[in-house]
C-alpha cells in the first residue's frame, strides 16, 4: 500500500500548497494590499480555490482512499485516510456548478453588505440574503438523510454535532445564564472609564505582543500585523500569523483580541509537525478552535491571578492613566457585564445569549419558519426578548455579523458558544492534572498550561473529530457543568 498512500499524500500536500498560497493573499488583503488590488485579488484567490477544489475531488482520490481502506495503515495514517475520507464526501457530493454558483453570489453578497451596513439599508441586501438561503438550502440537500437541514451545514464547522443537539446544549446553558446576567444586572454597573481614556498606539501593541510572546506563542513561526477585524491564519506549521486592531480609546480592544488570537495560534503552532501539508494539520472543529481563543483570552487572560502579576506593568507602562486606578477597578472593568447591543463587545456571560439567537434566528431560516423579509423584526424580538435591548438600527441588528453575508446561512455560529463551554470544560481538566497552574499563571508562567493544552489537545491537529477528543480528554461528552461553575465562581466573587 506504500505506493498509494505516497500518492495520495503527494496529493493532499500540493492541494495544502494552493491552499497556504491563497491564504497568504487573503491574509495581505486584509493588511497591506491596497484597495486598487481588489478586483484582481478575489479573482486570484478563486482561481486557486477552484483548482484546490478540483484536484481533490478527482475520482483518483476517491479510488485510492478505497484502497488504503483496506490496507493496515499506521495510527496516524489511518487518520489521515479517515479524515480525508470526511472530506471527500462533503466535497463530492456538492456539485462543482453549484460551488461555483454560490462562490460568485457571496463575494457579491459580502460586496452588498459591506455598503448596507454603514447605511442602515437591510433592504439592499434583502434579495442577495434571500439567494443565499436559497444556495444553503441547496447546498444542505446535496447531503440527504439529514435531520435537521441544518445539520449537513453544521457538520461542515463542527462535525458531529446536529441542529438538535446544540439546541439541548444551550437551552440548558440558557437556563443558567439568563438568572446569572439578571442578578448581575440589577446591581450597580461595573465603571470601565478607566478603560476609555487615550492610550498610545505603539505601546499598546507592545503590551500586547509582549504577553502572547509569554504565552507561548512562537515568532519565529509567527508576526502579528493589523486588520480591520482580527483574525489568525495559517500558510503552514512553520507560519502562524495573527492579526489584531487598536482604539486609542479602548484598552481592551487590541489587548484582548490579541491574547485571543494568540490562544488560536499556538493551537495551529502546537500541531505535530509530522501532519505539515496534511488534512490533519488543522484545528479539530470551529467549537475546540474557539475554547483555545477563549481559553487564553477569558480564562486565563481575564483572570485576577493574571493581573495580580501584570498590573502593575500595564501601570508602569500607562501611569497617567492607571497609576490611580486600583487592581479591583481594572479587573472589574474588564469584567464588566452589561445587556449589550453588539456579539463582538459583548462579555463573557452574556456573549453565548448573543450566539444563541442567531443559531435560532439561522435554524428558522432554513426551516422556512422565518422570512429573510421578517429578519429585521425578528432579529429586536429576540434582543428583547433575551437581552432587554433594542437596537435603534438595522446596522446594530441583523447587519452587525458578516457571517450570513459571506457564506451560507446555518452552522456558523454555534461554534462560538461551544467553544466557550469547552473552554471551561477543557481547564478544569488541566487544573485537575497540574493545580498548580493557577499560581503559575499568578507569576506570569505559562509553561506547564501550554505544555497540557499541547499534548492532550495541539498536537493531534484533526486526527480525532470533536467527539472523540472530547471524550479521550474529558472523559465523556461536552458537557456545560465546568463552565457554568467558572462563570458563578468568578462573577460571584466579582459582584458578590
Ligand atoms: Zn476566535
Amino acid at each position: 500500500m506504500q505506493p498509494q498512500l505516497e500518492d495520495l499524500k503527494t496529493r493532499l500536500h500540493e492541494i495544502n500548497d494552493l491552499n497556504g498560497a491563497a491564504a497568504v493573499l487573503n491574509w495581505d488583503q486584509s493588511t497591506y494590499m491596497p484597495a486598487g488590488g481588489a478586483p484582481a485579488r478575489g479573482r486570484q484567490m478563486a482561481t486557486l480555490g477552484r483548482l484546490a477544489q478540483e484536484k481533490f475531488i478527482d475520482p483518483a482520490v476517491g479510488k485510492l482512499l478505497d484502497e488504503l481502506e483496506k490496507a493496515e495503515l499506521n495510527e496516524d495514517d489511518a487518520a489521515l485516510v479517515r479524515i480525508t475520507r470526511l472530506d471527500y464526501e462533503q466535497a463530492v457530493k456538492i456539485p462543482p456548478a453549484l460551488l461555483s454558483a454560490f462562490t460568485e453570489h457571496s463575494a457579491e453578497a459580502y460586496q452588498k453588505w459591506a455598503a448596507a451596513r454603514p447605511a442602515n439599508d437591510f433592504a439592499a441586501v434583502r434579495e442577495s440574503l434571500e439567494k443565499t438561503l436559497d444556495f444553503s438550502r441547496q447546498i444542505a440537500d446535496c447531503f440527504p438523510g439529514y435531520d435537521h437541514i441544518a445539520d449537513p451545514l453544521i457538520d461542515f464547522a463542527d462535525y458531529g454535532m446536529k441542529a438538535a443537539s446544540v439546541r439541548e446544549v444551550f437551552s440548558e446553558l440558557r437556563g443558567e445564564l439568563v438568572p446569572l446576567v439578571q442578578q448581575i444586572t440589577a446591581q450597580e454597573e461595573a465603571d470601565d472609564s478607566c478603560l476609555h481614556l487615550l492610550y498610545p498606539e505603539d505601546k499598546q501593541l507592545a503590551f500586547g505582543w509582549e504577553i502572547a510572546k509569554q504565552y507561548g506563542y512562537d515568532t519565529n513561526r509567527g508576526r502579528q500585523d493589523k486588520t480591520h477585524h482580527p483574525f489568525m491564519t495559517k500558510f503552514s506549521l512553520g507560519d502562524v500569523r495573527i492579526t489584531t486592531r487598536v482604539k486609542e480609546n479602548n484598552l481592551g480592544e487590541a489587548l484582548f483580541s490579541t491574547l485571543h488570537e494568540t490562544g488560536h495560534a499556538l493551537y495551529e503552532q502546537g500541531i505535530n509537525m509530522a501532519y505539515e501539508g496534511s488534512p490533519l494539520a488543522n484545528g479539530t472543529s470551529a467549537g475546540v478552535h474557539e475554547s483555545q481563543s477563549r481559553l487564553w483570552e477569558n480564562l486565563v487572560g481575564r483572570s485576577r491571578p493574571f493581573w495580580e502579576h501584570y498590573y502593575p506593568q500595564l501601570q508602569a507602562t500607562f501611569p497617567d492613566q492607571l497609576g490611580r486606578v486600583s487592581l479591583d477597578t481594572f479587573h472589574r472593568a474588564i469584567n464588566k457585564v452589561q445587556k449589550s447591543l453588539i456579539r463582538t463587545d459583548a462579555d463573557e456571560v452574556t456573549y453565548n445569549l448573543h450566539v444563541m439567537i442567531r443559531f435560532e434566528l439561522e435554524l428558522q431560516m432554513l426551516e422556512g419558519t422565518l422570512a429573510i423579509k421578517d429578519l429585521p423584526d425578528a432579529w429586536h424580538a429576540a434582543y428583547e426578548a433575551d437581552l432587554g435591548v433594542r437596537a435603534p438600527s438595522d446596522a446594530n441588528g441583523c447587519l452587525q455579523d458578516v457571517h450570513w453575508y459571506a457564506g451560507v446561512i446555518g452552522g456558523s455560529f454555534q461554534g462560538y458558544t461551544l467553544g466557550n463551554i469547552l473552554s471551561g470544560l477543557f481547564y478544569e481538566q488541566a487544573l485537575a492534572a497540574h493545580p498548580e497552574i493557577t499560581a503559575e499563571v499568578g507569576r506570569g508562567q505559562f509553561g506547564t498550561l501550554h505544555t497540557w493544552l499541547k499534548e492532550n489537545i495541539y498536537t493531534h491537529g484533526r486526527k480525532y473529530t470533536a467527539p472523540e477528543l472530547i471524550e479521550k480528554v474529558t472523559g465523556g461528552p461536552l458537557r456545560i457543568g465546568p463552565y457554568v461553575a467558572y462563570l458563578k465562581g468568578k462573577y460571584g466573587e466579582l459582584y458578590g
